[in-house]
């Protein structure tokens, strides 16, 4: 695609609100500017909602809950199979949309369209497989039947880092349950999510089950946890952030899950294939530049194979390009903004002032836009206790080597944090491997691969990585209630 093509793109995609089947402009008129972080220009400015229309989205939500919860289950599941359909026969202008405003490399964001569409056709499966339960009561004094049922009125809040994905692991489960669903999009990336909400009503989605309310002003739909109206809350991005909402969201009591920041564990042991190991990091760091919260973040290396990974790990680090992520041939584009930028170099230089080695990094390329937020994919080693980075998120293309010498030593160095949502091990021994994965404390664990993903499994996290699972067979549940009805025998 062309700039002048990305442009009428991004020239017609909505940039308002969406309520009740229509997009339209903040009940204020405000705006607020989505920057392209290549060069740091805007790309366009979008309605940006008050707190009067997120009570009107969910006025307009409340009311559709009742038909939308009672549609039946296969016309739900026609209309996100139908939506499944259309991002994959979008994937060229969604995957280009999203590179403009988040800056990603292109093959990344379209591999994110084809796993963002994915959860349309799992949930399309789903939704015509939610049954109830029959059984007796053990005392033979009644019958049980257990029906599930929709919980109701949901929001959902998202991040920048999948802007297609995170919302569509949240909106097609709700969607295939029967809840009706408000969502607000990371102000940095509100343009995937509108595109969406074209594709849902393109693909026959009833007017005022789903609305998206992009705004400067997060706070103004967050009020909307204080209406007792609303049934479920649901949130990705940082436990800081997450924890703060989800407990005014307890205050109603309302059915709450949390996807929340990671600290993963990446462990090569001494029985690993190295090159397996070093090539599993081109997706576990570098997708995404690493802003990926199942990104590997500590690599832990058993000390007697450190210098041949650290060697073969560096090597494909260096094959990826940088430039703007739109560009052809580009395999890692800018971070997201300046605050991402100042977090990510901040990290390194405390680990560097501290006496850290640095193989790879220190410089980028020259022709790269200076208003551009990037960061060069940088290898640090020797890194001193107390450095920031050992314990901190990094959120950019910087992969941090610590070692270990005993399993107990690197179970013990993976578990000493307060996350746990994704990790990473390699060995060559199977029963090793399974050991290993019992003992760390994750909600996922993959074994000698660098990709943890897939709509069809339960993704999330234990201890302060979140609460609840997203996709499998358990995403629906997040979005039903099961009721008690007793009888007579
Ligand atoms: P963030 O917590 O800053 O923002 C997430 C969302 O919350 C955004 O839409 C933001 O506008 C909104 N928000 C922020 N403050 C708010 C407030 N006071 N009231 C209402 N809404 C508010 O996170 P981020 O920087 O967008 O994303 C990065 C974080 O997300 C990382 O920690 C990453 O690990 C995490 N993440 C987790 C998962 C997961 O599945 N567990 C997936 C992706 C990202």
């Amino acid at each position: 695609m062309n700039s002048t093509d990305l442009q009428q793109l991004i020239d017609t995609t909505p940039t308002g609100l969406f309520i009740g089947g229509e997009f339209t402009d903040a009940d204020n008129g405000d705006t607020f500017e989505v920057i392209n972080p290549s060069d740091g220009s805007v790309l366009t400015t979008v309605a940006s909602a008050s707190e009067a229309d997120a009570r009107r989205a969910l006025d307009v939500n409340a009311d559709a809950q009742t038909t939308w919860g009672t549609t039946p289950a296969r016309e739900r599941a026609e209309i996100l199979r139908r939506t499944y359909e259309y991002l994959i026969d979008h994937t060229e202008e969604l995957a280009y949309l999203q590179s403009a405003e988040l800056g990603r490399a292109l093959p990344d964001s379209e591999a994110e369209v084809t796993y963002g569409a994915e959860f349309f056709r799992w949930f399309a499966e789903e939704a015509v497989r939610v049954r109830g339960d029959y059984r007796h009561a053990p005392n033979g004094a009644g019958r049980i039947i257990v029906h599930e049922q929709p919980v109701g009125p949901s929001l959902a809040i998202t991040p920048w880092n999948f802007p297609l994905a995170m919302g569509a692991r949240k909106i097609a489960p709700a969607l295939a349950a029967g809840c009706t669903m408000i969502i607000k999009p990371a102000s940095k990336t509100p343009l995937t999510m509108l595109f969406l909400a074209k594709a849902l009503k393109e693909s026959g989605l009833p007017d005022g089950v789903l609305a998206v309310l992009p705004t400067g002003h997060s706070a103004n739909v967050s009020a909307l946890l204080g209406d007792a109206r609303l049934r479920k809350f649901t949130f990705t991005g940082s436990t800081e952030v997450g924890q703060m909402l989800g407990a005014k969201a307890a205050e109603h009591s309302m059915k709450v899950s949390l996807e929340l920041g990671g600290n993963a564990p990446y462990i090569v042991c001494a029985d690993a294939d190295l090159d397996v190991a070093a090539e599993a990091v081109a997706v576990a760091k570098m997708r995404g530049a690493g802003q990926v919260c199942i990104a590997a973040n500590r690599f832990l290396v058993h000390s007697s194979v450190k210098d041949e990974f650290v060697a073969k790990a560096t090597e494909v680090m260096k094959s990826f390009r940088i430039g703007p992520g739109t560009e052809d041939g580009v395999t890692y584009g800018p971070l997201s903004g300046a605050d991402q930028l100042e977090k990510v170099s901040g990290l390194v230089d405390d680990a560097m002032e501290r006496g850290a080695n640095r193989p790879l990094g220190g410089e980028l390329p020259d022709g790269l836009h200076p208003d551009g937020y990037y960061y060069p994919a940088t290898v640090l080693t020797d890194i001193a206790e107390g450095s920031e980075i050992l314990t901190e998120e990094i959120f950019g293309p910087v992969l941090a080597v610590s070692t270990f010498d005993t399993d107990d030593e690197a179970i013990a160095m993976a578990n000493n944090t307060p996350f746990g949502l994704a990790s990473y091990l390699f060995t060559e021994n199977l029963t090793h491997a399974l050991d290993l994965a019992e003992r760390i404390e994750a909600g996922m664990v993959a074994v000698n691969k660098g990709a943890l993903f897939d709509p069809a499994a339960p993704f999330g996290g234990v201890k302060e990585s979140g609460l609840g699972r997203e996709g499998g067979f358990e995403g629906i549940h997040e979005f039903l209630e099961p009721k008690f009805i007793s009888l007579p025998l």
